[in-house]
C-alpha cells in the first residue's frame, strides 16, 4: 500500500535542503513515502556552501544521492539590508535566524508556487536550535513567509498541530516522526538505518560565530551601504579599525590573493618592501578615500604592515592606489597599542 494517497500529478513537496543530516532525512522520508520532492537550497551571503563548514556543505551531493532536482538560490543585497534591523533580533552572535527563515521560507513558497507543489518540508527539529527551531519561532516564520499549515516538518510532526497535507490526507501522520531537542542520537541512528552517509550536522553560519560577528557589528556600525565585497572581506584576515576606515591584514598567501582580489576602485593596498610580509588593504568605511599622503592614517597602516612583516625593526612599506605608489618608511607598531585597534 502507498504511504500517499494518490492524485493525478502525485503529491509534490519542496524541500529547504541545506545538505545537513536534519534536511537530508526530511527529504529522504518524504521520497520513501512515494513525495516526489524539489529541493532548494537557500544560500546567505555567510555561508559558503564548499567551505566544508558551512550550511549548505556538499548540497548538491546530497541532493544527487537523495535522487532530487536541486535549485540554489543565492540571497545578496536583500539579505545585508535585512542583516542591518532585523524584525526579530539577533541570536548570540549577529544571526538574525527568525527573519532569515523567513526569508528561506519565502523562497520556498514562491517554489512551490511554481512548481505546482503541495507543502513545503523543512528538516527542522522542535527545541534543537533556540532562536528559530522553538514553537513559538517556527508559527512566526510561518506567518512572516505565508506559509501557515503549510510546512510539514517530518522528523518532529508528531509534536506539532497536523498540517494541511495531513489534513487532506496527502501524508499519513503516523508515518512521521516525533523528535525533538538538541541530541541528534535519533537522527544519527535512522541516517544509518536508512543507509544514508550521515551527513556533517553541524551549523556553520558565519554569522553565529562570535568573532566574525564584531566585525560584521563593526561593519554596520561604520558603512551605511555595505556590499556583498564588503561582506566577503569580512570572510578574510586580520581587520582593525582606525577610525574612517579598515585595514584588513591577509595571515598567507591565499588571504593575501582574496584581498588583492577585493581590492577596488578608492582602496589602498600596501606591503613590506624587501622583506617577506602580508598584503593589507585599506578601505575606507565613510566614503571618502584614503588618501596616500595622509599623515595620520596612512603610516598608522604602515606601522601595522611593518609589525606583521618579517622585519626585525622598522621597514619600507609600498604603498599603491592600484596606480600610484609611495613607500613610506615606517616602525612596527606596539603590541599593546596594535590591540586597541583590533575588531
Ligand atoms: S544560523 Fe540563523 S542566520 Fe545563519 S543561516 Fe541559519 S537560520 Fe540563517
Amino acid at each position: 500500500m502507498s504511504d500517499v494517497k494518490s492524485s493525478e500529478k502525485g503529491v509534490r513537496c519542496v524541500a529547504l535542503l541545506s545538505g545537513g543530516l536534519d534536511s537530508t532525512l526530511a527529504v529522504k522520508l518524504m521520497k520513501d513515502m512515494g513525495v516526489e520532492v524539489k529541493a532548494l537550497a537557500v544560500k546567505t551571503p555567510f555561508c559558503d556552501f564548499d567551505c566544508g563548514k558551512g550550511c549548505g556543505f556538499r548540497v548538491k551531493e546530497v541532493a544527487d544521492a537523495l535522487g532530487v532536482e536541486l535549485r540554489t538560490v543565492h540571497l545578496g543585497e536583500e539579505y545585508i539590508e535585512m542583516l542591518k534591523n532585523p524584525k526579530y533580533g539577533y541570536g548570540s552572535g549577529m544571526n538574525p535566524c527568525i527573519d532569515c527563515r523567513a526569508m528561506m521560507y519565502r523562497l520556498a513558497r514562491e517554489y512551490m508556487e511554481e512548481c505546482d507543489a503541495d507543502f513545503v518540508v523543512t528538516g527542522e527539529v522542535l527545541d534543537q536550535r533556540p532562536m528559530s527551531q522553538n514553537m513559538r519561532a517556527l508559527r512566526i516564520i510561518e506567518r512572516e513567509s505565508s506559509l501557515e499549515g503549510k510546512v510539514l516538518r517530518p522528523l518532529s510532526a508528531r509534536h506539532m498541530k497536523p498540517t494541511e497535507a495531513e489534513m487532506k490526507g496527502l501524508i499519513r501522520r503516523d508515518m512521521l516522526l516525533g523528535i525533538r531537542g538538541r541530541s541528534r542520537r535519533v537522527q544519527v541512528e535512522l541516517a544509518r538505518k536508512l543507509g544514508l552517509d550521515a551527513p556533517n550536522a553541524a551549523g556553520g553560519c558565519l554569522l553565529t560565530d562570535k568573532q566574525f560577528a564584531r566585525r560584521v557589528r563593526d561593519l554596520l556600525e561604520h558603512v551605511p551601504k555595505p556590499t556583498l565585497n564588503d561582506i566577503e572581506l569580512l570572510k578574510v584576515g586580520r581587520h582593525f579599525r582606525l577610525g574612517g576606515a579598515k585595514l584588513v591584514v591577509g595571515r598567507n598567501k591565499d588571504e593575501n590573493e582574496m584581498i588583492q582580489a577585493l581590492m577596488q576602485d578608492g582602496d589602498l593596498m600596501l606591503e613590506a618592501k624587501d622583506v617577506k610580509g602580508p598584503k593589507a588593504l585599506l578601505r575606507s568605511s565613510n566614503g571618502k578615500k584614503p588618501d596616500m599622503d595622509d599623515a595620520g592614517m596612512v603610516p598608522l597602516a604602515a606601522s601595522i604592515v611593518c609589525r606583521y612583516s618579517d622585519a626585525d625593526g622598522p621597514c619600507m612599506v609600498i604603498i599603491s592606489d592600484g596606480i600610484n605608489l609611495k613607500e613610506i618608511k615606517s616602525e612596527p607598531i606596539a603590541d599593546n597599542m596594535l590591540e586597541s585597534y583590533r575588531i
